[in-house]
């Protein structure tokens, strides 16, 4: 499986190159994005973030400082924008009660997991975008498009979020720069060929 998984990688990385992911400027960006994110496609994100910038309130501490009425209006593009915003408010509070990213530096991956899980509107997924992402934690971020992957190549009979982050994190290198660049490349390859309606023809994975 080991070969496997690394083959795929190559062969990803080959085609599609760096993704140079996360599409951020700061640590804030990239948490507050991650929760953004949450069903709703990246282009839409860009909005919500957007406003949130023009506004200066991409930043956790100023969030946490808003009112949620007000994180509401700017954050309408990404959708869900009522639950969204109580999540950013949430999450926002709990970096600023916590001493920052700084302080959260400190704690090990284990335990600042679950502190993240523990976070009204953190799941699995958004956890460890913001730990695989701000944090530089070596741990696989697991989403419909991994699981799409693992299903069409038979690479296991797993579905639960953590039977397929097992298969990555048990057969790959506990390496963030691969983990970062693996997950990167699957939401490309799934963007570019491996849609609902995957078109093989000329895909880098025909074959694997
Ligand atoms: S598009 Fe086809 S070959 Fe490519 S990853 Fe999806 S199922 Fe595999």
């Amino acid at each position: 499986m080991k070969e496997r998984l690394l083959e795929i990688f190559s062969r990803l990385y080959e085609k599609f190159g760096p993704q140079h992911w996360w599409p951020a400027e700061t640590v804030d960006e990239i948490v507050i994005g991650a929760v953004l994110t949450q069903n709703t496609a990246w282009k839409n994100v860009e909005k919500a973030l957007e406003n949130l910038r023009n506004n200066g309130l991409l930043e956790l501490k100023k969030l946490s400082e808003t009112n949620v009425e007000t994180i509401k209006e700017l954050i309408k593009p990404a959708g869900f924008f009522n639950q969204k915003a109580i999540y950013l408010k949430n999450i926002s509070d709990f970096f600023v009660k916590s001493g920052g990213l700084k302080e959260l530096s400190h704690l090990d991956t284990k335990t600042l997991r679950q502190k993240l899980l523990n976070v009204k509107g953190i799941g699995k997924e958004t956890a460890d975008s913001i730990l695989l992402y701000a944090f530089k934690r070596p741990i696989f971020v697991v989403d419909a498009y991994t699981r799409r992957l693992i299903e069409r190549h038979k690479l296991c009979d797993c579905s639960s979020y953590d039977e397929v982050q097992k298969l990555f994190m048990e057969n790959l290198p506990l390496d963030e720069k691969l983990f970062n660049e693996y997950h990167a490349l699957i939401v490309k390859l799934a963007k570019e060929f491996c849609s609902k309606k995957p078109i093989c023809n000329g895909c880098p994975l025909e074959g694997v």
